[in-house]
Order: C-alpha cells, then structure tokens, then sequence
C-alpha cells in the first residue's frame, strides 16, 4: 500500500540491482570503509514529553565515500547485509557507540544511547556474547544501551529471535521495535517479546497534523502500547501542532527535525549545554 512506499523502503528488483553501477561501486568499496576509517556516527537526541528533558540519543550510521560524498545509510545497509558485512559493520557500530557513552559519562552527560541493528544481526549466534564483552570492556551500563529492532527482524526467525532478545534483555539492555507499523506482523509477539519501547514509524508521524487517518493510527498505538505496558516513542517529528498532539495523546519521547537533528558528538554535546542554560 501508499503506507508502505511512504516509509522509505527500497523495492527495486535484483535485475536491476546487478547492474546499477552506483551499487556496484558501493559494493567494491564498503568491505574496506571501516578499515579506512570512512564510518561515523551522528546521535539524534530524544526528549521526554512530560518533563521536556533529553534522556538518550539514537546512534545513525554515515559513511563518508572518498570520491561520492556522504552516502546514506539507506543505500549502503542493504548491500552490507547481501555481501556479508554487516556483522562486521555493527560490532564497529555498538563499538563506537559504548565508546562515546563512556566518553559523555566521564564529561558528566547523562544521557542512554540506542543502536540499530539489521535483520541479518539474528542470524549471529554471537551477537550477544559480543555485547556482554564491550559493555565489560568499556565500563558501560547495559541500562544505558537501547537496540532498535525493525519487525522485520523478528518476523525473519521469530523462535531464534525470542531466543536472542531474551539473552540481550537479561543483560540488563533495553529492546524497542522501530518502525512500528509498517511491516507485516501480528501483534500477538510484543506480548511473548522482552520489549520495552516501540517507536511510531515516521510515515505516520510525519504528516498527522494534516492527515486524520493517520493521527488515529498515531493515537491507537499509543493506547495499545500503554495497555500492553510499553513505552511509546514518535520518531519523525517535525512541527509543533504534531508535537502538542502528541503530547495530547500520552505519547512518551519524542525524535525528529522539530527537536533536533542528528548531530556529530561535539555538536551534541554543545547542543545539550547550550538547551540547559
Ligand atoms: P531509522 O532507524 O528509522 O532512523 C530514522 C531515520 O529518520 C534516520 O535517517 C533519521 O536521520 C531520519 N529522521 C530523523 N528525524 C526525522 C524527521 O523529523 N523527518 C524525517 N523525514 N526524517 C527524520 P538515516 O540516518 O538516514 O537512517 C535511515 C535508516 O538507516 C535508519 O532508519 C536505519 O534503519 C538505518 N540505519 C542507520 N544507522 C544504522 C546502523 O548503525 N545500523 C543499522 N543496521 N541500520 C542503520
Ligand atoms: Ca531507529
Ligand atoms: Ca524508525
Ligand atoms: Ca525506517
């Protein structure tokens, strides 16, 4: 449906993707980007609705091509996972981050940190034994760390993927589905799943100040999540009159434009100061 093609996926077909010279550039090139340092992560904060205050910040993805500029995580995400590197892109990922949380905790910045991981993150039966290692390495609370986790996700194995999140939410590591509502799952497994949060896609988000379906799609999600005891993020915020309607509904945190960004760690952390004083 419309609602499907509005939240960003990709859907052209493998035909087309074999030869796409730009994909096979990025193909060429990914394998060595981590080795040459040409991956980064900007943090996108979120707010508490009711207390107005700044609790975490959602780690994204960059990639800087010597030659293409900044590519987006979009494009590159996927052929991480079909070449088989995207493993190997998330253990930098979770690295980098544990590293900067430890980092603002030693500047006295109080604030979570919350990581994507693909579908294909499942199938790495070491994924959480990794997990266990950096938060020991660096000295971080498992509190302090969210994992966004995409439906797809679950849908991909749901037996194994109960499997993994029980051993990630044991460790003390919070879970939230993103992207909630777009795929294609019952609702029956946030009652079976250890999740904490489920974030609002931003396809619905975004355009409910004008569009009524989608304000009562926000807002029967909210119902549904408080009754199943589940916190509630809207990502993709980008005007006030969506953000008093959010609050208006109960909604928990809020993320997007209208608050913020995604901001290199130096800008963040001058970005929280300077929203103090
Ligand atoms: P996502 O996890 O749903 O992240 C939200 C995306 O929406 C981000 O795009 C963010 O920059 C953008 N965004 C934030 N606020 C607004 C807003 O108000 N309006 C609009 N229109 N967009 C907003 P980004 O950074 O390009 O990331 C795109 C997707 O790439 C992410 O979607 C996530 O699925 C994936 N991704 C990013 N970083 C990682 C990563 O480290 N690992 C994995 N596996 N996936 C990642
Ligand atoms: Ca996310
Ligand atoms: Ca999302
Ligand atoms: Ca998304």
């Amino acid at each position: 449906s419309a609602k499907r093609l509005k939240s960003g996926y990709s859907i052209y077909s493998e035909e087309q993707d074999e030869k796409d010279p730009y994909r096979l550039l990025l193909m060429g090139d990914l394998r060595a980007a981590i080795e040459k340092n040409e991956l980064y992560l900007v943090y996108q904060p979120k707010a508490e609705l009711k207390t107005n205050t700044i609790l975490s910040a959602e780690a994204l993805l960059r990639w800087k091509h010597p030659k293409l500029g900044l590519i987006p995580p979009s494009d590159f995400i996927p052929i991480a996972e079909q070449i088989g590197v995207i493993n190997a892109i998330t253990t930098w990922v979770l690295n980098e981050a544990l590293k900067q949380s430890k980092l603002w905790e030693a500047e006295h910045i109080d604030i979570e940190i919350a990581v994507n991981l693909s579908a294909r993150n499942l199938q790495d039966a070491e994924l959480p034994i990794r997990l266990k290692a950096l938060l020991q390495q660096y000295g971080v609370s498992p509190r302090k760390i969210t994992l966004e986790i995409t439906e797809s996700f679950i849908m991909a194995d749901p037996v194994r993927a109960k499997e993994v999140l029980m051993n990630i939410h044991e460790m003390g590591i919070q879970l939230s589905i993103d992207d909630f509502g777009t795929g294609y799952s019952s609702l029956a497994y946030l009652k079976t799943l250890p999740v904490d949060t489920i974030k609002i896609d931003k396809s619905f988000v975004a355009d409910m100040a004008n569009d009524a379906t989608d304000s009562m799609i926000v807002r029967s999600i909210i119902f549904l999540a408080h009754n199943l005891g589940l916190k509630v993020v809207a990502e993709g915020v980008e005007d006030l009159q969506s953000w008093n309607m959010l609050a208006s509904y109960g909604c928990d945190i809020i993320q997007g434009y209208y608050l913020q960004k995604p901001l290199a760690p130096y800008e963040f952390k001058r970005w929280l100061v300077a929203r103090m004083e």
